[in-house]
């Protein structure tokens, strides 16, 4: 059954590089609600755990600095773009490092830190018009959400769109690692035994390997339009 949520609710999911940051980012401009980075919040509770050096496959202390609030993560929003806070502080950038998407890709195994995180997602949902962007929206955190997009695209593609990103900052990247580093991503992300990620019986399956930026923003507004009738 579907939402009765007077609100709009829109959940991406998706492989690491498939685009729904940015696709979300453009659409929650577009629709004027607000766009939930979920990875981010993951990103957070690595970072924390590298910080007070803890090894992000240490489930207990990376599980404890969640329960005891040593590990505080928090969203806010500024000009309509989210800012991520970790004991208050914003964490926005240093959260971009490569060795921290890893780290949040490991610490997102453990149930404990997945149903400290999802608890807070639910929270911002239910007081907004969002569409998050994760692993696990469509099928954990907003099940009944409307709109249900399921993004993917080749390993390849993907590297080679973040292999871009990174040029284009100015940062040093090799494809080869890129990729390397995306497939063991995939990999924890696909084959993890709490919440892996996967696409929900009732999400739309849209491939952007053939497609550009517009094309698949242009894809899920069609999308949204046909469940919302804008
Ligand atoms: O999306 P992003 O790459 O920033 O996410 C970082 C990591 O956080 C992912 O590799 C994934 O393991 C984890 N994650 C998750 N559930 C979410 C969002 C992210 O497990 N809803």
């Amino acid at each position: 059954m579907k939402s009765s949520c007077p609100h709009m609710l829109i959940a991406i999911d998706g492989p690491v590089s498939s685009g729904k940051t940015s696709l979300s980012s453009a659409i929650a401009k577009r629709l004027n609600i607000l766009h939930i980075d979920t990875g981010a919040m993951y990103r957070a509770v690595g970072l924390a755990a590298i910080r007070l050096g803890i090894s992000p496959d240490d489930e207990k202390q990376v599980s404890d600095i969640c329960e005891k609030g040593l590990a505080l993560v928090d969203v806010k929003f500024e000009d309509g773009m989210q800012v991520t806070l970790l004991n208050g502080e914003d964490v926005s950038e240093a959260i971009r490092a490569e060795n921290i998407g890893l780290a949040a890709s490991t610490v997102s195994m453990f149930p404990k830190v997945r149903k400290y995180l999802v608890e807070r997602q639910r929270l911002i949902a239910q007081k907004q018009s969002v569409i998050m962007d994760g692993r696990d929206i469509g099928t954990v955190v907003l099940p009944n959400a409307p709109v249900k997009i399921f993004l993917t695209a080749s390993a390849e593609v993907r590297a080679a769109r973040r292999f871009e990103q990174l040029k284009n900052k100015g940062v040093e990247a090799d494809y080869k690692t890129i990729l390397e580093d995306l497939i063991k991503r995939d990999e924890q992300d696909t084959k993890r035994e709490h919440d892996p990620l996967r696409q929900a019986d009732d999400a739309f399956l849209l491939d952007t390997s053939d497609l550009n930026f517009e094309s698949s923003l242009q894809a899920i507004l069609d999308r949204v339009n046909t469940v919302y009738g804008k």
